[in-house]
């Protein structure tokens, strides 16, 4: 008899982790809310144009990179369209304040070179700071696909720091400190609350080289879909999960919107572990500290989106993303609320096909879940003509901005659709609309972290409040809960056997 997984979210983290389990003999039912699967991974279409929700810029896809190696390891590698960064570009960073733009080249020598032309007294610094972060990255084994060892890891002073006083501990020019923290709008740092080793993974992850889907982001989400039911599983969409039955510490079955109820050996939670504690039957069946405690982490702050459909033949494709900071002492003020926007970061996602022009524009604009709040009772479509006003207020903010790094930018656009934290906390069921879930705190690491292992034996959770967030860190959760079901090291010795880097 095979042995059965329900899992409950059809996201970056279900998927992923349904994938794993089934090509290792699972039976696997994912169960999605959504019409579409893919969470993050979704694409939408909008004025005929295919647009990503939430996975524009992606790592760990580089020859010997974790994720490769995983979809090696899934054998789904040549099914996989991306298309890497410009090496010598992989990033700009624009600051409003002296109107001035770095750029990143990929690899940590190139990183060290482009910044050291625009700060040259700094060099020495930039080099010990590199070599600081990527030590904090290696830290953190499974970010290397290196099996877990047995004893308990201690890490570093740097590790454990903040990540301000990290790059102040290594850079002391405090604009080149900005600079370097031009991430942080793909980790939702704060300012002496992100843990170094968050910024250090981030930072390594890019560093090491980016990409981007092409042709939609929901491809992959497909792709993953597939390895489910070519294993014998079943990928159920439109049907949200209501309600997760219990009989004393173990869970019994889960029941859709649609009234049917689903059973097996083990339940996954890929959605918000505070979500999944809405849907119990019995709430008890997890312990109430665990409750509380989960209830009241904080999470990651929301984002304000402009997708635009750019008219043809008008604006060049740039294969980089593009940061606009105001200020560089507001690096470390996103999800505050005294200006907006202080940054945010633009891409022209590519097609299979690219041609010279791009046919549309993402913009994602960090934002504090305060701004929408008045409209928190509302729902998809019915939010009301002021929030609609206001919506159109805030899309003109970010194309005045955008009009400093490209004048006439407006000109070049047919049609603009925008969404708010609003959006993002209905479309995903996560609470005040937050990118990355629950946010990581160096003041007390142990209680941001969330094992996937549950009091309730055959209750497992995945996704990104476990561990770290994004494509990378969701999975390699992944690979954390399928080897809390099939045995310590499982997955990772496959990978590792396959060769690569370990
Ligand atoms: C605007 C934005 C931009 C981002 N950009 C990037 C980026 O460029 N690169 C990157 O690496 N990361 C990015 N991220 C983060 C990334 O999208 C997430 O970290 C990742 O998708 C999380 O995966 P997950 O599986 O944990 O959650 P999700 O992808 O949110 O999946 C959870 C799924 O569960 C479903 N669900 C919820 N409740 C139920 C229920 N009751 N029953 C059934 N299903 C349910 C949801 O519909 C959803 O599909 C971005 C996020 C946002 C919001």
């Amino acid at each position: 008899m095979k042995k059965s997984a329900v899992i409950i979210g059809g996201g970056l983290g279900g998927l992923f982790t349904g994938a794993i389990l089934s090509k290792e003999g699972m039976q696997v039912t994912v169960l999605e809310k959504n019409a579409i699967i893919g969470g993050g991974l979704q694409s939408f279409q909008r004025f005929g144009v295919l647009f990503d929700t939430g996975m524009h810029i992606i790592g760990g896809m580089q020859e010997g990179g974790n994720i490769r190696r995983l979809c090696e390891y899934l054998g789904i590698w040549d099914r996989v369209h991306l298309r890497d960064t410009d090496p010598d570009n992989m990033d700009s960073i624009y600051f409003a304040e002296d109107k001035r733009t770095y750029r990143i080249a990929r690899g940590k020598k190139r990183f060290v070179e482009t910044l050291s032309e625009a700060f040259p007294d700094q060099k020495a610094h930039l080099q010990a700071y590199i070599e600081a972060v990527y030590r904090v990255a290696d830290e953190v084994d499974l970010f290397y696909l290196r099996p877990s060892p047995e004893y308990l890891q201690v890490h570093s002073d740097d590790f454990q720091m903040s990540a301000t006083d990290f790059i102040a501990k290594y850079i002391p020019d405090e604009h080149l400190q900005s600079v370097v923290a031009y991430l942080n709008p793909l980790y939702g740092g704060r300012d002496k609350v992100t843990p170094a080793y968050i910024h250090a993974l981030i930072s390594v992850l890019y560093i090491d080289g980016s990409s981007r889907f092409a042709g939609g982001s929901l491809l992959f989400a497909e792709t993953l879909r597939d390895v489910i039911e070519e294993n014998g599983g079943k990928v159920y969409a439109g049907d949200a999960v209501v309600s997760v039955q219990s009989r004393e510490r173990e869970i019994t079955g889960v029941t859709t919107a649609s009234g049917k109820t689903f059973t097996a050996d083990c339940y996954i939670s890929a959605i918000h572990p505070c979500a999944l504690f809405a849907l119990l039957d019995d709430e008890k069946v997890l312990p109430k500290p665990y409750r509380t405690r989960l209830s009241e982490l904080p999470n990651a702050y929301s984002a304000f989106t402009l997708n635009l459909k750019l008219k043809p033949n008008t604006f060049k494709f740039f294969n980089y993303t593009m940061y606009y900071m105001s200020r560089y002492d507001e690096m470390w003020r996103f999800g505050e609320t005294k200006v907006w926007p202080n940054g945010f970061l633009f891409v022209t996602p590519p097609e299979i096909e690219q041609g010279e022009y791009a046919r549309k524009m993402i913009v994602t604009a960090p934002m504090a879940w305060e701004y929408v709040k008045r409209w928190e009772n509302t729902t998809v479509g019915k939010r009301g003509e002021e929030y609609e006003a206001w919506k159109k207020a805030y899309a003109e903010k970010l194309l005045d901005c955008m009009e400093e790094i490209h004048p006439g930018i407006r000109n070049c656009i047919e049609a603009v659709n925008a969404a708010s934290p609003l959006t993002i906390r209905d479309f995903y069921g996560i609470k005040e609309g937050s990118m990355y879930g629950f946010s990581k705190d160096c003041n007390n690491i142990v209680m941001s972290q969330v094992p996937v292992v549950t009091k309730v034996p055959n209750l497992y959770l995945t996704g990104q409040n476990c561990n770290l967030h994004g494509f990378c860190g969701v999975a390699l959760t992944a690979i954390v809960t399928s080897e809390a079901i099939l045995g310590r090291n499982y997955i990772l010795n496959k990978i590792n056997a396959l060769g690569g880097k370990e």
